[in-house]
C-alpha cells in the first residue's frame, strides 16, 4: 500500500494556537483571521477548524453551507461590499491545502478596480 503523509498545514497550527493570528471571528466550527499578506484593505480568511484539503473535497453540504454563511456574516461585519474568493488546487492559486474562503473588501464605493 502507498501511504501519503498529510503534514499539518499552517492553518491547523493557527486553529490549535501554535501560531499566533489576528482572530476576527471564532465559533465551534470556524475561525476567521486577518491574512498575513493582505491583498485588499480588508482581507480575512474563514477557515473550517476540521481540515479538508480543498473546497471540492468537502462532502458535507451543510458544512459547506455554514462555511459560506459564516463568510458572509464575517464579511458584513467588516465591510458593506466584498468579494469571496476560493482558490482550489495549485492551478487555481491555492497555496495552503486547508480549505479557506478569502474575504476581500474595503476598497470603497469605486470597488477593487476603482
Ligand atoms: P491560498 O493561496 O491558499 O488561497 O491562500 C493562502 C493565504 O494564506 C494567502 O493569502 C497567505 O497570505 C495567507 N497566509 C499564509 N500563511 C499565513 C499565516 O501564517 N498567517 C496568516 N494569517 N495568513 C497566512
Amino acid at each position: 500500500a502507498v501511504y501519503r503523509v498529510v503534514m499539518p498545514t499552517i492553518f491547523e497550527r493557527v486553529v490549535s494556537r501554535e501560531i499566533p493570528a489576528e482572530i476576527v471571528y471564532e465559533d465551534d466550527e470556524f475561525i476567521a483571521i486577518k491574512d498575513i499578506n493582505p491583498a485588499a484593505p480588508v482581507h480575512v480568511l474563514v477557515i473550517p477548524k476540521v481540515a479538508s484539503e480543498r473546497l471540492d473535497t468537502i462532502t458535507d453540504e451543510a458544512h459547506m453551507g455554514r462555511l459560506f454563511m459564516t463568510a458572509t456574516k464575517v464579511a458584513r461585519s467588516l465591510t458593506p461590499d466584498y468579494r469571496l474568493v476560493v482558490n482550489v488546487g495549485p492551478g487555481g492559486g491555492q497555496t495552503v491545502f486547508h480549505t479557506h474562503v478569502h474575504v476581500l473588501g474595503g476598497w470603497g464605493e469605486d470597488g477593487p478596480d476603482g
